[in-house]
């Protein structure tokens, strides 16, 4: 057996790789990449997704953190000059750098879930460029992406993604599908920018803020919650019950609260 079969799984970078065939064929089905497109895949592991991806005739572009994998793609997709490997932190790269068109590139990961919340954020933050997302993510995190107000699912994750996305949880992937298996449940989702807001707010800034500030404390009303941010008058002013849960209130309701905000003399 060559070297290449031999690495180890490491713990500290979220390495759970998949090996079920059927599993990485559903995925791939469900991304449906064409010829011509620009793909991102972020933490290609040993290439499990990879090569499938490049087999569509698509562009690809990596982002691999673990010095000991490069040499293994390197050697596995290197021929191909439609595939381009970036050493890295995909939390710290720079999506610029690829000099893809306005909502073109598609993103693609089995991600390390020790580092998923940040780096949606972090792709959040590079919308514009990005046509959609795929990601194997914690199923409760999915669950938490694809929630609606009124449950304990609702929170700042659901909130500020759907404020940039459309999301749809695909399916479920067991523990068996990877190697070794993680100890927790799968799914995989899919996130569409869109292209005009549905609820825009004056400064998305003041969106963050808001939300963080509810979530900090959801067990307490709004009113309570949201006291050192906005006066009762303003709450009412949003169309907001001020008696009623963080929880309770759905995307349009905290983008109004975002723009009473953004009008408080004491907004940053
Ligand atoms: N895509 C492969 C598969 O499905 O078999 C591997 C998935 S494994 C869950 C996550 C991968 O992300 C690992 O290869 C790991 O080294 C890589 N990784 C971890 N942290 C990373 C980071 N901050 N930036 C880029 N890649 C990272």
């Amino acid at each position: 057996m060559s070297e290449h079969h031999q690495h180890r799984a490491r713990k500290r970078f979220g390495q759970n790789f998949l090996h079920d065939a059927g599993v990485i064929h559903r995925i791939l089905r469900a991304i449906h990449a064409r010829e011509g497109e620009r793909l991102l895949e972020i933490g290609p592991g040993q290439g499990a997704l990879t090569e499938g991806l490049l087999a569509s005739g698509a562009q690809l572009d990596l982002i691999e953190l673990d010095l000991d994998l490069i040499p293994i793609l390197q050697a596995k997709f290197g021929h191909e000059p439609r595939f381009r490997l970036n050493q890295g932190d995909a939390l710290k790269f720079d999506f610029n750098r690829l000099e893809a068109a306005p909502h073109s590139l598609r993103v693609v990961g089995n991600l390390p879930y020790n580092i998923s919340t940040p780096l949606i954020f972090h792709l959040l933050d590079n919308a514009a460029l990005i046509r959609d997302m795929h990601f194997m993510l914690q199923k409760e995190v999915v669950e938490r992406l694809a929630a609606g107000p009124g449950g304990g699912d609702w929170g700042r994750l659901s909130i500020m993604v759907q404020y940039h996305c459309r999301v749809e949880h695909l399916f479920n992937v067991g523990p068996g599908a990877f190697n070794p298996p993680p100890k927790v449940d799968s799914a995989i989702v899919r996130l569409v920018p869109h292209e005009i807001l549905p609820h825009p707010a004056k400064d998305h800034h003041q969106l963050e803020r808001v939300v963080r500030e509810a979530f900090n404390q959801r067990r307490k009303t709004l009113r309570n919650a949201l006291k050192a941010l906005l006066p009762a008058a303003a709450i009412e002013a949003a169309g907001v019950d001020g008696s009623l849960r963080p929880e309770q209130l759905d995307l349009a309701a905290f983008v109004r609260l975002a723009d009473q905000l953004a009008e408080q003399p004491s907004a940053d």
